[in-house]
């Protein structure tokens, strides 16, 4: 059994990269992926780990995309595996929209501050306990303890989702230069949880097509929160395009508590198989 979609610390988990590592390990499975969003800082500290347990940890990250115009539209998530962190066509670009997240960040404190909120930059990095990738639950967290929003989710409808006073536009990659990206820095990218598109049948027939002609490698089917009907009507049009059929929990520890590491709700197995027909695509 495997887990290709997991995340820690260092993006949105709660879990450290070492726990992540212990709890494959815990699960029984004999290789996982760390794929933390937008990031592979976590994944020397998860390989140390996982090699002391006897576990294969595959580099991952999942990269926010959102296309505008011509293309698949809307926003999508990327899991690319295979990468390793360094220097590279996609590594590279990482760092830079980690620089670009801070930048938005300092932006989005001033216009809070004049909205008339005492909230400062500082009060983010303590409420986040990291400098970098921050993103906007944190910022929200700092709302609600100051008292500008009575939950996250307040935090989210009153200032911060996009539309409201607080909303400040983040850049974002292409589907396009993700795959690109991927695809030159030598990894395989994977759509992830595809029914997030919010499209069906031969919308989403298209929207794959599309993809595939871009460099995907494949497709989640097998994803934590879906049911057995929906991952099995994945696999078909995986395979009709010759995707490589993946899964992963998409584990985050107590941020979503219903999805473990390996066994999802319960009723996930990911064979170990997919990890050689995904490195048959790496090209
Ligand atoms: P950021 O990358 O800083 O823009 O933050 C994105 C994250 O904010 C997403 O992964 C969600 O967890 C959360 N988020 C975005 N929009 C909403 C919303 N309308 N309600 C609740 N959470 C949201
Ligand atoms: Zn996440
Ligand atoms: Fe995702
Ligand atoms: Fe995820």
């Amino acid at each position: 059994m495997i887990d290709l979609h997991t995340h820690s610390t260092i993006s949105d988990g709660s879990d450290e990269p070492e726990r992540v590592a212990e709890l494959a390990a815990l699960a029984g499975c004999s290789a996982f992926a760390l794929t933390d969003h937008d990031r592979l800082d976590g994944i020397e500290r998860a390989r140390a780990r996982a090699t002391e347990l006897g576990v294969e940890l595959i580099s991952g990250c999942e990269l926010s995309c959102e296309s505008e115009g011509a293309g698949p539209r809307g926003s999508m998530h990327v899991l690319v595996y295979f990468v390793e962190p360094g220097e590279g066509p996609l590594q590279d670009e990482l760092v830079r929209l980690l620089r670009v997240r801070r930048d938005r960040n300092e932006r989005l404190v001033a216009r809070l501050q004049s909205l008339g909120m005492d909230v400062t930059f500082d009060d983010l990095v303590r409420a986040a306990g990291k400098e970098d990738g921050i993103g906007r639950p944190n910022i929200a967290s700092v709302l609600v303890a100051k008292g500008y929003a009575d939950s996250i989710q307040d935090a989210f409808d009153k200032w911060l989702a996009k539309g409201q006073p607080g909303y400040v536009e983040k850049e974002r990659l292409t589907p396009e230069t993700a795959l690109r990206l991927a695809r030159a820095a030598g990894g395989v990218p994977v759509l992830a949880h595809p029914l997030s598109l919010g499209q069906t049948g031969s919308v989403l027939q298209s929207t794959l097509e599309e993809l595939t002609a871009l460099g995907m490698g494949g497709m989640e089917c097998i994803y934590g929160r879906y049911s057995d009907e929906e991952r099995a009507a994945l696999r078909t049009m995986a395979d009709r395009l010759r995707l490589v059929a993946t899964g992963g929990s998409d584990h985050h520890g107590t941020f979503k508590p219903d999805l473990n590491v390996g066994s999802g709700r319960g009723d996930l197995h990911v064979p170990d198989d997919v990890l050689d027909r995904l490195r048959a695509v790496a090209r």
